[in-house]
């Protein structure tokens, strides 16, 4: 092979390119970053696509900056940003400086984290951080756990170390029920699904007006799977929702998981970073008498994607996803192989992220931001709450507002229609980018807020901005009745 042609391996002969390629593509960044006005552009998904089509990608461009100004065009320039304040929509975070660091390190070594020999120090810098946050959780000295591509992994793990804990206990597959509130996230139900859990094997458990699991239908929703012959496998408590961020009463919650003999998953894909709340780490008591728990650092520990975890309180459930291969991990191996633990095989070392954040920030400063959204997220629903022509569906519990644009005397389908058409113009205007969710069947805006640099005043006037254009489709709508009773 050419000289030229290796000149693209990260390899020291390379450091030269690799500096400069590294500096090009982080000027790019900045580039963009310092450019960004509006949380999106509003492209469509036909005119995000039609370019995509164009690329014929068996000839090369002529340089990595042609290269870098392609990727601009069809991506950087009209992605949606999640450090922009009027972006409001899912549980998207701004990321911290320190992981980008560890991003460009953990590629360019590239780890494999699934035996030792692939990755060395990095299999106990993991560990240690399962063991950092065990610890928070409140998990004894027998817990363990394994860091997942996301909550939906770590959820589907969870239920089948729970399957296997059914089993163990003579339960056969088709009478195995999930208990989880009916806000509970999609990823319970998707589980349930590809594990070839009979349909119907998960029973919603309906929800109080605080959007919490009621315990009292969970224990009657026990005793009713129970009388037809069938067993709660795992019950799942969400330690915050992601529509509403409710919490559900995990102690009471396990106390009848632990009466009924199942397991107790707490979902904390969304609330895990109470954690390293100093103002609110209370209101995930009870987390520590789960049987595991999801936490998503790539959400509320302002982590990129992916990084997440699974925890579990007794490490000898991990066995159920222990398999041996003589030539990876052979069941006489003597190192500490953390393919013994986990879904995956081949996984990346996203622990460093976390890692690098914790050593250069610290814990606290993370709490701060969740703190800080916490309160951003009280103050603003306060200020909305008795502005006319708007709903609002709960009080907040972690940092979503759910609410809606609801003129007085308008249909149900109606205001469907409005609050869809309202999402899509702000989207398409570049003016704010918001979420939509149905409660009860009828359809509601969502704010996430998850930027700790974020003010009242921005996200006052996203909401300003939802009822304007409000005003605006119900006139384009209603022409004849402006101003008069509809
Ligand atoms: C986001 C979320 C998940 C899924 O996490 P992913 O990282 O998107 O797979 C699971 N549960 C809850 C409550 C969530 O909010």
């Amino acid at each position: 092979m050419s000289d030229a042609s290796l000149h693209h391996l990260v390899h020291p002969d390379n450091a030269t390119e690799l500096d400069a390629a590294i500096r090009s593509g982080l000027h790019c960044l900045t580039d963009q970053l310092t450019a960004v006005t509006r949380p999106a552009t509003g492209r469509s998904p036909m005119d995000a696509a039609l370019p995509v089509a164009g690329v014929d990608l068996d000839r090369p461009l002529p340089d990595l900056e042609a290269a870098l100004a392609e990727v601009t065009q069809l991506w950087l320039r009209d992605a949606v940003w999640f450090h922009h304040p009027s972006y409001a929509a899912h549980l998207n975070c701004p990321v911290v400086i320190p992981t980008l660091v560890a991003e460009q390190l953990l590629t360019a070594v590239n780890s494999s984290m699934d035996t030792f020999d692939q990755s060395v120090g990095a299999t106990y810098m993991e560990r240690h951080l399962i063991d950092w946050t065990a610890r928070r959780i409140g998990f004894g000295p027998g817990a363990d756990g394994v860091f997942t591509s996301g909550g939906s992994q770590s959820n589907l793990q969870a239920l089948v170390l729970a399957r296997a804990h059914a089993a163990a206990r003579g339960l056969p597959p088709e009478r195995m029920r999930i208990l989880a509130s009916a806000d509970s996230h999609f990823s319970v139900g998707k589980s349930a699904h590809v594990m070839g859990l009979p349909a119907g094997a998960v029973v919603p458990v309906p929800v109080g007006a605080d959007r919490r699991m009621d315990v009292a239908e969970l224990a009657r929703l026990v005793r009713q799977v129970e009388e037809w012959g069938d067993q709660p496998m795992a019950v799942v408590a969400t330690a915050g929702t992601t529509d509403f961020g409710a919490i559900d009463p995990v102690a009471d919650v396990a106390d009848v998981a632990r009466t009924a003999g199942a397991w107790l998953h707490v979902d904390a894909a969304y609330g895990g970073g109470l954690l390293t709340s100093r103002r609110h780490r209370h209101r995930l008591s009870g987390v520590e008498l789960a049987d595991s728990v999801t936490v998503d650092y790539h959400k509320t520990f302002f982590q990129p994607v992916s990084s997440s975890a699974i925890l579990v309180q007794d490490r000898q459930a991990l066995r159920a996803v222990t398999w041996h291969a003589d030539y990876l991990n052979p069941a006489d191996s003597m190192n500490p192989n953390q393919v013994d633990k986990s879904l995956q095989t081949t996984r990346r070392f996203d622990a460093l992220k976390l890692w690098m954040t914790l050593r250069v920030m610290g814990p606290d400063a993370i709490g701060d931001y969740l703190d800080a959204v916490i309160d951003l997220t009280e103050e603003v629903h306060a200020a909305i709450s008795g502005w006319e022509d708007l709903e609002l569906a709960a009080p907040p519990q972690l940092s979503t507002i759910v609410f809606r644009y609801a003129p007085p005397d308008t249909s149900e389908r109606a205001l469907a229609q409005l609050n869809t058409a309202i999402r899509h113009e702000l989207y398409a205007r570049g003016t704010a980018v918001v979420a939509a969710t149905t409660v009860e069947g009828r359809q509601f805006l969502k704010l996430t807020l998850l930027n700790p640099a974020a003010t009242r005043e921005d996200v006052l006037s996203i909401v300003r901005n939802v009822l304007s254009v409000g005003r605006e489709l119900s006139r384009d709508r209603h022409p004849a009745t402006v101003g008069g009773a509809r």
